[in-house]
């Protein structure tokens, strides 16, 4: 196939290097979409149908850490990787730890890793766009299922993970046959954390909050790569962190949270932008999903699983409505109050922003136009 950068040739003079260099150093110039790849981006469908839906429907339990739901979710994310998806790697980060509610019982959290790296890289090479959301539910109330918080994010990235996957693997494959590969912008993968144990078992503090993402920032911390590697841990090895949360209601409003981010969030709301002006998205917003007012809010953040991630100096580009939606935290937070064609909508807006990252324009085949 063709190279990954157009100045990427072995016999490209030295001018060709350095601007390879400079392409490589800033990782955001992918090529965008065209409008042919969008039209081709799928919507998902079925998979979110709340009573039989492939993808969403298992999830839409309570599934609080240390209960039998747990493990079903556990499973079922599991299971579709497996079937679905072998070329992903599976890795569990497990934890325990004591909460308000529980006494001296040690509650059992286990993160779940699934990733594509490059075939050629070694240990600690790749740098790995990184999609989040957490699957745990709340504690109280009995019965709480959390369709937005985050049932129906964890199905957009089983969703986004399957419609990258083709993609993924011609990149990979093209790649390699060509020898390809030892720069920042080709050497790039995917990773998709579903994160246990971000709910507060009793009231949110620093202690009572977010147990799987600081049990698993903590170990990649301490969990060095081979010496001389390109990264020094997994951590550094995260190009940028999208958290999904709260999603799934009707209109939302996702404003741009941090300043170090926001040319990412921009590129995101561009996409949903170009989709929308294609008559592609199925929702008619009264404002986008992410408004381009090219403000950003640096002074209401909300405390979610980045918070490990970014205090280690990992770049986040939170995904969370602002205002929160009407059922947050409530029983109506079920799959009856979801909104579908917001659902789908997220899933065919982030799978697009995962294909532009990735670059995905060295692999798309324009279709032949009709004369
Ligand atoms: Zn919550």
């Amino acid at each position: 196939m063709k190279s990954r950068s157009f100045f990427s040739g072995r016999n490209a003079c030295s001018v060709f290097h350095i601007l390879h260099l400079l392409h490589a150093i800033l990782v955001s110039a992918y090529k965008p979409l065209s409008d042919s790849f969008l039209r081709n981006v799928p919507s998902g469908d079925s998979d979110f149908n709340i009573e039989n839906g492939t993808l969403l429907a298992p999830i839409l339990i309570p599934r609080v850490p240390g209960t039998p739901g747990q493990s079903k979710v556990q499973h079922h994310f599991v299971d579709f990787f497996r079937t679905e998806l072998p070329k992903w790697t599976i890795e569990w980060q497990n934890s325990t730890s004591t909460t308000p509610a529980t006494g001296n019982v040690e509650v059992p959290f286990a993160n779940l890793i699934f990733k594509r790296e490059p075939p050629w890289t070694k240990p600690g090479q790749a740098n790995l766009l990184t999609l989040v959301a957490h699957y745990d539910s709340k504690y109280q109330p009995g019965g709480f299922v959390g369709a937005t918080d985050s049932a129906a994010p964890c199905a957009v990235l089983m969703h986004v993970a399957r419609s990258i996957d083709k993609y993924v693997t011609q990149m990979h494959d093209e790649m390699a046959e060509l020898g390809e590969g030892g720069t920042v912008e080709m050497d790039m993968g995917v990773q998709i954390l579903l994160l246990d144990g971000e709910e507060a078992f009793v009231k949110w503090t620093d202690e009572d909050s977010l147990y799987g993402s600081r049990a698993l920032a903590e170990t990649w911390a301490a969990a060095p790569n081979p010496p001389m590697s390109k990264y020094p841990n997994p951590l550094s090895q995260i190009s940028v962190f999208v958290l999904l949360d709260l999603l799934g209601s009707a209109n939302p409003k996702v404003p741009s949270y941090f300043l170090t981010t926001h040319w990412a969030y921009k590129s995101m709301a561009s996409i949903e932008e170009r989709m929308r002006n294609l008559s592609l998205l199925e929702t008619k917003p009264p404002s986008s999903f992410l408004p381009q007012t090219g403000e950003v809010v640096t002074q209401s953040f909300v405390s979610d699983d980045y918070l490990p991630f970014m205090a280690r100096g990992v770049p986040v580009l939170h995904v969370i409505p602002s205002p929160f939606p009407d059922v947050w935290h409530t029983m109506d937070d079920d799959g009856a109050h979801l909104d579908l064609p917001t659902v789908r909508d997220w899933a065919k807006i982030v799978t697009a922003f995962a294909l532009e990252w990735l670059d995905m324009m060295e692999v798309w085949y324009e279709p032949e136009e009709n004369a």
